[in-house]
């Protein structure tokens, strides 16, 4: 993607982990960023969780760093930024431990996000930040990679009604 391609929506995809974000968007047609990778790889984060071996990301050193930005931005944190839309992939949650599982993921990280998923954690908190008339929930469960990523693109086109 050049600039000559800047997109005029801003869609955030989020989700519990395993539902699927990057293996959907790396399908889509615009402009994606995958946040996840440009937190690792700019050094977006102010500690290291060590009990889950994972990065705490700085949201505010994102913001920044994403500056104004357009498209497609992914990552269980894309509801934390400001945005048009908010998509939130879901999963059943026996099914995503099992794709945590599958992943590599140790058996602590399967459970915790499991049951962040039934609990419909990511999705209270995009609705309280954004509102229910600008989030749209897309089941995965069911679905290929190709699928959800139809369902998204509907978004971005404007063809979706929200979940409320
Ligand atoms: P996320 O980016 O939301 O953490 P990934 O795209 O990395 O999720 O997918 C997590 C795991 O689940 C991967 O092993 C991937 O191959 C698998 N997966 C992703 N989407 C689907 C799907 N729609 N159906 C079945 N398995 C999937
Ligand atoms: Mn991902």
């Amino acid at each position: 993607m050049s600039d000559a391609d800047e997109v005029d929506y801003r869609v955030a995809v989020t989700g519990t982990p395993g539902t699927g974000k990057t293996s959907a968007t790396t399908l889509l047609d615009g402009p994606v960023i995958h946040l996840n990778e440009l937190i690792r790889e700019a050094g977006l984060w102010s500690e290291r969780d060590a009990d889950r071996d994972s990065l705490v990301a700085d949201l505010d050193a994102v913001r920044e760093s994403l500056g104004d930005w357009s498209g497609v931005v992914e990552s269980h944190l894309a509801h934390h930024l400001d945005a048009d839309r908010v998509v939130v992939l879901r999963c059943r949650p026996d099914v995503l431990e099992d794709r945590l599982r599958d992943r590599g993921a140790d058996e602590t990280k399967a459970t915790e996000n499991a049951e962040s998923e039934a609990l419909d954690v990511i999705l209270s908190e995009a609705v309280d930040r954004h509102g229910l008339e600008r989030v749209y929930e897309i089941d995965t469960t069911d679905r290929t990679p190709a699928d959800v990523a139809e369902a998204i693109e509907a978004v971005v086109a404007g063809d979706r009604e929200p979940s409320a």
